[in-house]
């Protein structure tokens, strides 16, 4: 080898070690979100789950995990709408607020912010769409319970998917008001989950609003058992149609409501059921490897206690309150962007860091 083409060997050699050594620390942003609530789980509930599934929990192959201050502006324990609110639009405001400020002002939420980038938005919950956690994700009302309101909100929202109960909100409402032909008309496909489940097609210009109860819909130790399917479902629906990507929100929403109630085989089969559900996404985002996954709570519910005498087969599970807790609640992460979540911070900085994570800049 002569001289010159030796040299030239040299220089190439170490050409190629700075770029990669360049390259490597660059952390890849994400195409897709999914943000994924499990209401009322706390670290004894996620345990608990753990345990009872033969001491393994799909959470466990998420590398990044932190810890959230879930609190209110008005109230050191929060409830759903508000810890929404804190998640969707990065602010604390008072119990029971939906996408508004403590002022009751309407504050732009996350999934506003990702149709204007051109991103799809979706939802999966097991409660009704309507209910705190997926309402602050698209309306703006200064009371959860305000229902009909809430349903008439969604028609302002331009979301992609939602599937999850509470028809009667939109069908048979007080105000005599059917919002469904209105809601055809703007472009969406309604549709109920039970009967048409696997025989769906929906053109790709089409939206969907998939219901699956006229009401609440049941616990899964009832025979609910869509959570899983749906969410997969989901995934590929947003994935399909995505120019810009998607951002999907899914809730195991009745973990609070088995907390609430005190019933331990309550907390433990919707555990269940949201592990399962975390099996789909974990894979969906392992094969597709442009979507970042944030797993976490707006609060722990019951103040679930794993005590003595307890073995994988027979929980001896107490609870110390009936309502909402003020414990920090664990946040899981995985995919490009996953490093941001790591640490001990408010609510409120999910919203940043989700933004921050998709190369999003501050005030836009
Ligand atoms: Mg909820
Ligand atoms: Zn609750």
């Amino acid at each position: 080898m002569n001289k010159h083409v030796l040299i030239a060997f040299v220089i190439l050699m170490f050409a190629g070690c700075r770029s990669s050594k360049v390259e490597l620390p660059m952390a890849k942003r994400p195409l897709n979100v999914i943000f994924v609530v499990g209401d009322g789980m706390g670290l004894s509930q996620v345990t608990a789950g753990m345990y009872a599934n033969d001491n393994e929990i799909e959470l466990e192959r998420c590398p990044v995990i932190g810890l959230i201050k879930t609190h209110a502006s008005d109230d050191l324990i929060t409830d759903s709408a508000a810890g929404a609110t804190a998640f969707a639009c990065g602010k604390k405001t008072y119990l029971g607020a939906i996408g508004v400020t403590k002022d009751t002002l309407a504050c732009r939420n996350i999934f506003e912010m990702a149709k204007n980038r051109k991103m799809n938005t979706g939802l999966v919950v097991t409660s009704e769409i309507v209910h705190a956690t997926p309402a602050a994700f698209f309306a703006h009302e200064p009371f959860r319970l305000s229902y009909e309101n809430i349903a008439k909100d969604f028609m302002k929202s331009d979301m992609d998917l939602a599937v999850g109960g509470g028809l009667r909100y939109f069908r048979d409402r007080r105000d005599k008001k059917n919002l469904l032909p209105k809601l055809q008309d703007k472009g969406y496909y309604v549709r109920n989950w039970q009967t048409e489940f696997r025989k769906l097609n929906v053109p790709a210009e089409q939206k969907l609003l998939y219901f699956t109860d006229i009401d609440k819909p049941a616990r899964k130790e009832k025979g609910r058992d869509y959570l899983p399917a749906a969410t997969e479902f989901s995934m590929n629906f947003l994935n399909e149609r995505s120019k810009a990507g998607f951002m999907l929100l899914v809730e195991g929403s009745q973990i609070d409501w088995g907390g609430h109630a005190n019933d331990k085989d309550y907390v433990l089969t919707e555990m269940l059921d949201f592990n399962a559900t975390l099996k789909k996404i974990l894979d969906f985002a392992e094969e597709d490897g442009h979507t970042l996954v944030v797993i976490t709570a707006d609060h722990e519910t019951g103040g679930l206690a794993i005590k003595r005498g307890s073995t994988t087969e027979d929980l001896n599970i107490k609870f110390s309150s009936g309502g909402h807790t003020g414990t920090m609640v664990p946040v899981f992460a995985y995919g490009p962007g996953s490093e941001r979540f790591a640490g001990i911070y408010d609510n409120t900085e999910i919203f940043q860091k989700l933004r921050e994570a998709l190369g999003w800049k501050k005030g836009s």
